[in-house]
């Protein structure tokens, strides 16, 4: 199978390639020429598989020229038990007929992202094997907060490739930035930029578009590549958990194999919620996909509205990994949308970077609320609902999963009662602070995060991960910080000596 720009062009590569490039060479996003399917027997299948193997068997059908073992060694290094702390990966937790949260936390960085970044590295490496690839890898990755760490855990010491972070200086969680800056690892670098998240997304579609940078990168024998989720090789595997948690679903009696389900999504970069339209593409019963936003609600007005615009002010929210204004993966959905008219896609695109906004015409917008329902909700409204879901059901939600978990209510509103699988999107303890505010009602003073850790696992009766209670002890090893203007710069000083 081969792959292509969202945005035209003739460049027609193999998914080994398009992982290692990450970005098409004209702007656009690789996506694959074809679309496979899984079939109801098919998925039938996979209640007897676990979670690698359904990976390996969904993966291997459009990482066609990758072999069915080396995909196997990826997923099974990837999805290994030392790594995640549930046996069953991504656990699907039933809280009522009509509820059921799929958590996908149990990772090393105590969010999602480790769904997708335990497996790219290891994708990476084995395409540069692949491709007889020399150069060093130099991943850039732009973070609102948890891809950074997911990334770090994920390259860290991986041979042939080096990762630098950029995060928004003020825009993440103090563990958030913790996990980051107490990184070791001989090939990572952890660098806060003076800006907000799409400032730091930006500055590194900059330099991946700096033709004169890249060259001089080239002579040192660097390539740089993208771990955001940009990369076909971090999207694909997001679209496992969508099949695997419907099929559990059906294994447990809430519904029958080829009844609906709607799944609710925390959506920042909306790379989640199009791996579920990918599925819902290959075959998946999906009633709706519901996108669920904060107050930085760009892509509920889209799908509201058919026009996307940018230009408003962007607000710090108590689920900072939804803080983001230009949602990249959308560029995916709009080449579904328009049916593979590229040029139109590349327009819009050309209209984003130019005025901040494009709008996509009735018809399309259509086509659109067919697939997708959008709502958001403010911070009150978040905290609100971590408490009445605590006090209720006894289930502990993090500030993201809130916001989805109260989206999914104000859909169900509209009429539609099918089961919904809310993706759970980080571990409550991530976010402690925000959480014990909602169940406490106000904020603790003069506690720093590790006695807040302490104390949401007292108050909650839940096990906090061993893996944020490790940070209060580990050095901090990175304290280097630069303006917007000077992110090539400091690509340049780390990468070549
Ligand atoms: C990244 C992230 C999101 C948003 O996911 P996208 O794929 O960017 O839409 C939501 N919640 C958490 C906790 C995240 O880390």
């Amino acid at each position: 199978m081969k792959y292509i720009s969202t945005r035209g062009g003739n460049e027609e590569l193999s998914a080994a390639e398009a992982i290692k490039c990450g970005l098409a060479k004209n702007g656009g996003l690789f996506v694959p020429q074809e679309l496979p399917k899984l079939t109801l027997e098919e998925l039938s299948a996979w209640q007897k598989l676990d979670y690698r193997q359904r990976a390996a068997d969904l993966l291997r059908r459009f990482l066609t020229d990758y072999s069915q073992s080396e995909i196997e060694d990826c997923v099974n290094a990837a999805y290994s038990e030392s790594k995640f702390s549930d046996p069953k990966i991504a656990p699907l937790r039933s809280l009522d007929a009509k509820r059921h949260v799929l958590e996908l936390w149990h990772g090393p960085t105590s969010a999602f992202k480790d769904m997708a970044l335990q497996v790219l590295p290891r994708l990476m490496v084995t395409a540069l094997a692949k491709t007889k690839e020399k150069a060093q890898v130099a991943i850039l990755v732009a973070t609102s907060g948890d891809t950074g760490k997911a990334a770090l855990e994920g390259f860290c010491d991986v041979a042939q490739t080096q990762v630098i972070v950029f995060y928004p200086k003020d825009g993440v969680s103090e563990i958030q930035r913790r996990q980051m800056v107490t990184q070791a690892g001989e090939n990572v670098a952890v660098v806060a930029v003076e800006g907000n998240f799409d400032d730091a997304q930006s500055g590194v579609k900059t330099i991946f578009a700096d033709e004169a940078f890249n060259s001089l990168l080239e002579d040192s024998e660097i390539r740089l590549s993208s771990a955001n989720s940009i990369n076909w090789g971090r999207l694909a595997p997001q679209i496992v958990y969508y099949f695997s948690s419907y099929i559990d679903l059906v294994a447990s009696g809430a519904i029958k194999l080829g009844d609906k389900v709607n799944f609710v999504v925390p959506t920042g970069n909306f790379g989640n919620i199009l791996a579920g339209y990918y599925a819902l593409r290959m075959g998946l019963p999906v009633g709706r996909l519901i996108c669920a936003a904060n107050r930085n609600n760009v892509l509920s007005d889209f799908i509201q509205s058919g026009r996307y615009d940018r230009k408003r002010e962007f607000h710090k929210t108590i689920s900072p990994s939804m803080d983001i204004l230009i949602s990249s993966n959308l560029e995916r959905m709009l080449y579904y949308l328009v049916q593979g008219e590229r040029e139109k896609v590349a327009e819009w695109m050309a209209c984003l970077a130019k005025d901040g906004c494009y709008e996509i015409g009735a018809q399309l917008h259509e086509v659109l609320q067919e697939i997708f329902w959008s709502g958001w909700v403010d911070d009150d409204e978040t905290q609100r609902m971590i408490k009445e879901v605590y006090q209720e059901r006894g289930y502990l939600l993090d500030p993201h999963t809130a916001v989805a978990w109260q989206v999914g209510e104000k859909y169900r509103l509209q009429g539609d009662d099918a089961p919904q699988i809310i993706l759970s999107t980080a571990s409550p303890f991530k976010f402690n602070d925000s959480v014990l505010e909602a169940l406490e009602g106000e904020k603790r003073s003069g506690e720093d995060e590790f006695a807040l850790l302490k104390a949401l696992a007292e108050k909650s009766g839940w096990k906090m991960p061993q893996k944020l209670a490790e940070l209060e002890t580990l050095p901090l090893r990175h304290q280097k910080t630069c303006a917007v203007s000077e992110m090539r710069a400091c690509v340049q000083q780390i990468l070549v000596k």
